[in-house]
């Protein structure tokens, strides 16, 4: 299995403008590369410009509209899911890079201008637009008995939070078919797009809080959101179990500069640094695994407990992956976005 990856540039935000951060990123899209014009000084923009160049799948400057991202990497997934496969789209990048403005949307990072809900502009995000595309999708006859339900938890610490159920600690296990369960997630049956954001927007407000931060901060901990298309199974009645058919798995990951924290600050930042330095670590070594074909006792999922959680999401006959590298666009963030650009670039 060969990864998709794709990059995204922001926009450089008002801030970083009125302090004279300098845009460096300049995305080529139709060629998918990315150059970095590292100018070795902030005072001499003109002389001793260092670049590089990164070649990528696709690439999208900082004027791209959610919806050409999702164009690009997920509207695909949406066949594979019905035909029983698996997808996942993971949103990397360090935090404010636009991880979960690409998943969630403008309106989820409230940034859209005072617009009320509903109102379609483009940059709705990659949850509520492959939602609009299943529930589209499930209109037709042969997929009329389909039941999509939707999961959403964090991974913080090592430990699974239920964002759908009071934060409740949940375990991560394989059956004896090696199949990745997770017993006591509630799943929500859903039967609209608006459904599937009411019960996110929900969720955001049970999302970790840094204990060492004064900001609300869900930068150190990894959210994923399960989509599912289920069959009731053949057992009728109360507590009878879904079969699932096909999956979506979107990943907003937790900061990728949140791996470097691990000298600074508290013993607690420490450790989390450290965890998510594992995790990011271990998936990458996963992918590149997978992408040279390695038997399923060679690909190191054990590593982390991301990895663990991810199994199923990554193996099958049908399993297709995406990988969507955040950054931002100004001088100050520069070696952070050189270090997302080259973990993407393992990844391809
Ligand atoms: P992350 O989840 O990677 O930490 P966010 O998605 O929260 O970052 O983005 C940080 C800030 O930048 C937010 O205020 C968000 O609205 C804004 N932002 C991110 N991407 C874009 C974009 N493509 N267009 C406009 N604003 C954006
Ligand atoms: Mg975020």
């Amino acid at each position: 299995m060969r990864i998709r990856v794709v990059v995204r540039k922001r926009p450089l935000s008002k801030k970083e403008s009125q302090v004279q951060d300098v845009d460096v990123i300049q995305p080529i899209p139709i060629h998918g590369h990315v150059i970095v014009h590292q100018p070795k000084t902030r005072v001499d923009l003109t002389r001793e410009v260092e670049t590089s160049n990164f070649a990528f799948d696709n690439s999208f400057d900082a004027d791209s509209f959610n919806r050409d991202i999702y164009e690009s990497t997920t509207s695909n997934l949406i066949p594979t899911m019905f035909n029983g496969g698996r997808g996942s789209v993971f949103a990397y990048g360090q935090t404010g890079s636009g991880k979960t403005f690409t998943m969630m949307g403008a309106e989820m990072t409230g940034n859209r201008g005072g617009q009320g809900r509903g109102v379609l502009d483009g940059n709705e995000g990659l949850y509520y637009l492959a939602a609009r595309d299943v529930f589209q999708t499930r209109q037709q006859e042969e997929f009329k008995h389909f039941i999509v339900t939707v999961s959403l938890f964090e991974i913080y610490g090592g430990k699974l939070y239920d964002l759908l159920n009071a934060r409740k600690v949940v375990k991560c296990l394989e059956d004896a078919k090696q199949k990745v369960c997770f017993p006591g997630l509630s799943e929500h049956v859903v039967n609209s797009e608006d459904d599937v954001m009411s019960l996110i927007q929900s969720g955001g407000n049970n999302r970790s809080t840094g204990t060492t931060s004064a900001n609300a901060d869900s930068s150190r901990s990894h959210a994923i959101l399960l989509m599912s298309l289920k069959v009731p199974g053949r057992r009728r009645g109360p507590g009878a179990k879904m079969q699932e058919h096909g999956r979506l798995t979107f990943i907003d990951l937790a900061g990728s500069e949140r791996g470097a924290d691990t000298s600074k600050c508290d013993r607690q930042t420490r450790l989390e640094g450290a965890e998510i330095n594992t995790s990011l670590l271990a998936l990458k070594e996963v992918i590149r695994a997978l992408a040279t074909g390695g038997t399923m006792q060679h690909i190191p999922f054990r590593g982390s407990k991301l990895t663990q959680v991810l199994k199923d999401s990554f193996v099958g006959v049908d399993a297709r992956s995406v990988m969507i590298a955040c950054v931002a666009p100004n001088f100050s963030n520069c070696e952070h976005t050189i270090n997302t650009l080259r973990y993407a670039d393992r990844v391809k």
